[in-house]
């Protein structure tokens, strides 16, 4: 049984059912860092499409603009014009948002003003570069992938072996379900959650340690002539594992 509180969390966050369903089967070292990989090609498709003749998404793309690594797909997608329009527009609210700190810089008479302007250039810039509107939407996506995960865990038996079945997750998106879980579940089963995950994800650490392991013993030449076994990747999978990746890089706000 679930509390209200529950009820009320579930009203507020949709269910992405059918994504975390095929990704609870698709056998992924994490299916988060999967579906998050769709949700920044969604995203970057999104700002390079027509959208970015729309004065309202301008508008926001004024305002909070993409962190270093965005734009730098964005740049790479080669859809020049939409990225010189965004650029053209966002500099010129740049230079408004920067106008009081770039004069304090060439005014400062003292040293102490001098350290002041610094102070405030350094601050509107991490303003500046804080609310990436791609990993924003990757954010919100995140957490609806998280609560649908730990929600049909709760609801669904069939969901809860396919679960015990999966190869669990990165680190990185281990950490966020356990956080996540409390939005999904009553106090008592988020307490069973939180335990079957971290069973979940030892076991498959240590499968990937065993894959790793063997990988360094195949570099010996006795075991030039022994089977890989599956682990010519395993460097890539625990490294993977450890990291995530696709991650939101811009979690601030
Ligand atoms: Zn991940
Ligand atoms: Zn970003």
């Amino acid at each position: 049984m679930h509390p209200i509180h529950g009820t009320i969390s579930l009203m507020k966050i949709q269910l992405e059912t059918i994504p975390v369903w095929d990704g609870i089967k698709s056998n992924s070292e994490c299916y988060i860092c999967d579906l998050m990989a769709e949700a920044q090609h969604d995203a970057i498709s999104f700002y390079l499409g027509s959208s970015v003749m729309n004065p309202e998404t301008r508008v926001r793309v004024n305002e909070h603009g993409f962190c270093y690594k965005h734009f730098q797909m964005l740049v790479a997608a080669n859809k020049s014009q939409g990225v010189a329009l965004m650029a053209d527009t966002y500099l010129a609210m740049t230079r408004v948002k920067f106008e009081r700190s770039f004069n304090e810089l060439l005014e400062a008479k003292s040293p102490r003003l001098t350290k002041k302007a610094i102070e405030h250039f350094s601050e509107d810039l991490d303003k500046r570069e804080a609310g990436c509107l791609i990993c924003t939407s990757m954010q919100n996506r995140l957490k609806r992938y998280y609560y649908t995960t730990a929600y049909l865990w709760g609801e669904d038996t069939e969901f809860r072996e396919a679960f015990s079945e999966s190869k669990g997750f990165c680190l990185h998106h281990f950490q966020g379900l356990l956080q996540q879980s409390k939005e999904a579940l009553s106090a008592s089963v988020q307490l069973e959650f939180v335990r079957a995950l971290t069973q979940l994800e030892l076991a498959n650490l240590d499968r990937i340690a065993k894959d790793v392991y063997w990988m360094t013993q195949k570099y010996k030449s006795e075991n030039m002539d022994k089977p890989w076994n599956g682990c010519e990747d395993a460097h890539k999978r625990c490294t993977n594992k450890i990291t995530g990746r696709n991650r939101v890089i811009d979690p601030l706000h």
